[in-house]
């Protein structure tokens, strides 16, 4: 029989049979029978030895091989092609030389009246409503608008009796036109095999299919051999309008189906656990006499069980992916009846898959990377939401990401109010979880913000300050510009909250956000899984000229982030460290009041805690790069907002400990006018960064005392910081000159970082201490005289907010008011707070190599909030720079998303020198 191919369980395919020539299908069918996996036998009718002019014309020597061809099936299975008890049935699909997303495939063919009585409950009507769909299809009812409309109607009757509405609402799609079904494809018999419950239901035995004979093809339930020549006539037809695309088959399989005996299985199974990837079967199975009802794959007879087993690994071994099978057990036999990609499985288990194929190099350890999906390693980090229930949850969606998870908590509409419930509630054993909501957020907030599971801001976006405070300490944050609040409610959309009122916050890294009222069940993050801590270390091994660091500013995120594989700490935001409120207010007197020998005091408190600070945090991170950063503060976000703060600020100055020390208290009206004195009409291009230390030199010589002592205390006990002291918002060389090495000019002085350094080293009696001066390129000028700066710098960190605020003239704080308008009528490409704006990138190119040419050894990192996207550090390792620096809970990602830029840059499949 030239050009009719059987293919089942010891019958290999005759040699030199050319492939090619069969159509995506049929290779994929061969590809898994020389897998040696158990599939139900068949056969391939050759298109390009088999004509389809013979295929549609029913000619007797068709008819004569497909009857040959049919009782060899037939007896391979012991059944017979058109027996009503125990039939034959087969499913067909069509194999063009295409591939497409779901096969065009018809099955049940040879279900001939009576219908079998041993059909499993659950199966047997649906493959005869099957049937009628195909057979009025056959009849060429399509085209008849009338009849369809008919038919399409009692179908759904049908559908409705068969307990399957959601199906009575397919029936009516397009694919009426064809001989496709939406069931009868792979993800079709992923329904009709489903062991999940509602299949099971106890269906009506048999249908009275003379109700839609008058839609059918005549005799269409009696004769199986009519059934087949017409859907082969059919297939024949609709291969030929592919027939541009060369070759095509067809592929007629013998359908192995469920059966009431007692001796059957039937199941769905995955190849490995989906939550914790566990290399063993899961899934479940049903006994064709109902006993037990549905269960545990587990449960299966051993021989089966082990079955399972080795095709799981085979699927897994060919897909490099954990697949969903669907089986029969018949007659001792165990048959692979489909298999899939399974729509749900967790990070963790798709992890445990690669190492696995890594460990028995079925993938070396360039493709594990290469294969990892960046944005799934969130599910280790940040919470994520159960979506069973959410439809009961009234729903807001919309908002910028500001940092992404799920969170569920009570609405404080200030940081006072959540603070005090919180204390309230940890006292008297209440539910402690709040979400704080704010028009924006400011210093005196920072607390509440750590406390809380989220905050939802109406102002700023992905560099706002809220954003940025709420990825620091991995908690959610969302802005939403529709966001009204007045007083102690709030009106998002369709949603109304109170104060104590629950929501929930997701936040999904890739997806639309949403706000619901209530509270909806959250699935908890691990970064302290065993597998991600493996992929993690396998990517960093590909990087070589590039590493990852964290922004951090306490030892807690220090140790987590080195803990998650970070190598050192690339931006310690100093100004973070004064948000207790025990700091808070000396921090407010340092800058704010007019009297020198006040702000001295308050310095030399913060040195004392400083020099704490830095002793922990260069103790959190041994042998890591620590930068620190010196002070950053936009006045606005420091300054006592609304009467109850700057009531409080008063009493702190006032207080009567200070009034002993200091010999005076300070008038109210005094400490107002400091205030007001001090405040800025643009705060954010105001007297910041590296400008404070010009008119408040000792603010920087304090924290610069503090880094030095801390760093030879920490050298006493054997740690030996790598140091780096950040000069932010530098403008151009002099400036970093002036403080990197002071100045004595006309009666002025100046005392520069080596100044201090050496200062303390004579003060400590302590050896000299390694360290480097960087500068922050984050103002467009520093960038264009990257060359001149990095004269004084040996490194530069690229703060990709400022850069993009300034460079693009879109404020931090302000951009989620229009930046909507722009997308609405696109005129961004993308956020440019979140993907770097390409303008930026060319800053960034043009200082690096500007910088470089000056310091070839140059070191240059970036490390403003862009640095966690893969996109951005994809050009960060493309364009040369040294290091990503991102929030803690970040580093897993940067490093693998910069290993796979690596990988792609180098084109190398080698796993590294061990
Ligand atoms: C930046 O501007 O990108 C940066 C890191 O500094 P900050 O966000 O603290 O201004
Ligand atoms: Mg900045």
């Amino acid at each position: 029989m030239g050009g009719l191919y059987f293919f089942g369980p010891g019958k290999p395919l005759p040699p030199g049979l050319s492939r090619k020539s069969l159509g995506e299908n049929c290779r994929k069918v061969l590809k898994l029978m020389a897998l040696d996996i158990p599939l139900p036998p068949g056969f391939i009718l050759d298109t390009s030895i088999f004509s389809l002019e013979a295929l549609a014309s029913r000619s007797r020597a068709l008819k004569k091989s497909l009857d040959t061809a049919l009782a060899v099936l037939a007896s391979s299975l012991g059944r017979t092609f058109g027996d009503p008890q125990n039939p034959l049935l087969l499913k067909i699909t069509l194999s063009p030389d295409l591939a497409f997303q779901s096969p065009v495939q018809v099955r049940g063919l040879g279900l001939v009246r009576p219908f079998p009585s041993s059909l499993a409950a659950a199966q047997a009507p649906i493959l005869i409503r099957d049937m009628i769909r195909i057979g009025a299809r056959l009849a060429g009812l399509e085209g008849d608008a009338r009849q369809e409309r008919k038919l399409q109607a009692a179908l759904e009757r049908l559908n409705r009796d068969l307990g399957r509405e959601e199906e009575a609402r397919a029936d009516l799609g397009d694919e009426f036109l064809s001989i496709n079904d939406d069931d009868a494809n792979d993800a079709g018999d992923a329904a009709a095999y489903d062991v999940s419950g509602s299949s099971f239901m106890e269906a009506p035995e048999t249908i009275a299919t003379e109700d839609y004979e008058k839609f059918l093809p005549s005799g269409f339930f009696d004769s199986p051999q009519e059934q087949l020549a017409a859907a082969l006539e059919k297939a024949s037809r609709l291969l030929a309008l592919d027939r541009e695309a060369g070759g095509g088959a067809i592929l007629v399989e013998a359908l192995v189906y469920p059966n009431r005996d007692g001796a059957y299985r039937w199941g769905s199974f995955l190849s490995r656990d989906p939550v914790k990837g566990e290399k063993k079967p899961w899934g479940f199975f049903r006994r064709g006499d109902g006993k037990g009802g549905t269960l545990d794959i587990g449960l299966l007879d051993p021989p089966y069980l082990e079955k399972l087993r080795s095709i799981g690994q085979k699927l897994e071994d060919t897909y490099r992916e954990i697949r969903l099978g669907h089986f029969v057990v018949e007659e001792g036999r165990l048959w692979l009846t489909g298999q899939f990609p399974p729509e749900k499985k967790s990070a963790a288990a798709d992890i445990k898959l690669l190492l696995d194929l890594a460990e028995r190099k079925i993938l070396d350890n360039a493709q594990v990377i290469k294969a990892l999906d960046i944005g799934r390693l969130g599910e280790f980090l940040i919470p994520g939401i159960e979506s069973a229930g959410l439809e009961n949850l009234k729903a807001w969606r919309g908002g910028i990401i500001g940092a992404p998870g799920a969170a569920v908590g009570r609405v404080c509409f200030s940081a006072r109010a959540l603070l005090e419930e919180r204390r309230r509630d940890l006292r008297e054993g209440g539910d402690s979880r709040f979400i704080l909501v704010l028009p924006s957020s400011f210093a005196g907030d920072v607390k509440a913000i750590e406390v809380s599971a989220g905050v939802l801001t109406r102002d700023g976006g992905y560099a706002s300050h809220a954003s940025v405070v709420a990825r620091q300490y991995g908690k959610l944050s969302l802005v939403a510009p529709e966001l009204r609040i007045s007083g102690e409610k709030a009106v998002l959309g369709d949603l109304h909250f109170s104060q104590g009122d629950f929501i929930t916050l997701h936040i999904p890294s890739g997806g639309k956000p949403a706000v619901y009222a209530g509270e909806a069940k959250l699935t908890g993050p691990d970064p302290q899984d065993p597998g991600l801590k493996a992929i993690t270390t396998l990517a960093g091994s590909f990087l070589k000229d590039f590493h990852v660091r964290a922004n951090a500013d306490s030892p807690g995120e220090a140790a987590l982030a080195l803990s998650l594989g970070a190598r050192g700490i690339g931006l310690c935001r100093t100004e973070h460290m004064f948000f207790g409120p025990e700091r808070l207010n000396p921090f407010r007197e340092a800058l704010f009041t007019a009297d020198a020998e006040s702000r001295a005091r308050a310095l030399a408190k913060l040195r004392r805690l400083q020099r704490k600070d830095f002793e922990e945090l260069f103790t959190a991170a041994p042998g890591g790069e620590v930068c620190i950063r010196l002070l950053d503060a936009p006045l606005h976000e420091f300054m006592p907002r609304g009467r109850e703060e700057v009531r409080n600020f008063i009493n702190y100055m006032q207080s009567p400990g200070k009034g002993k020390e200091s010999g005076k208290i300070p008038k109210k009206a005094e400490i107002l006018e400091a205030l007001e004195t001090a405040a800025e009409i643009n705060p954010m291009l105001g007297r910041r960064g590296c400008r404070v230390a010009l008119s408040r030199p000792e603010i920087y010589a304090m924290q610069t005392q503090a880094i030095f002592e801390a760093a030879c205390r920490v050298r006493l006990r054997g740690i030996e910081p790598k140091l780096e002291i950040l000069v932010p918002l530098v403008m151009n060389a002099r400036e970093l000159r002036l403080i990197a090495y002071g100045k004595k000019i006309e009666g002025s002085s100046y005392a520069g970082i080596a100044d201090i350094e050496e200062q303390v080293r004579a003060e400590m009696k302590a050896p000299p201490v390694p360290y480097r001066i960087g500068a922050m390129i984050e103002i467009p000028a520093a960038a264009l005289g990257a060359g001149e700066i990095a004269r004084y710098a040996a490194f530069f960190s690229f703060g990709a907010n400022d850069l993009t605020q300034c460079t693009l003239g879109i404020s931090r704080d302000d951009a989620g008011s229009f930046l909507p308008d722009y997308s609405r009528f696109d005129l961004l490409e993308a956020d440019p707070f979140g993907i770097l704006d390409r303008r930026v990138k060319e800053l960034i190119t043009l200082a690096l190599r500007r910088g470089r040419l000056t310091r070839p050894g140059l070191v240059c990192g970036l490390c403003g909030e862009q640095a966690a996207l893969s996109e951005n550090i994809r050009f960060c390792v493309e364009a040369g720079l040294d290091y990503v620096s991102c929030p803690p809970r970040s580093v897993p990602l940067a490093i693998l998303a910069a290993a796979q830029a690596e990988l792609e840059n180098s084109g190398s499949h080698r796993p590294p020198v061990a």
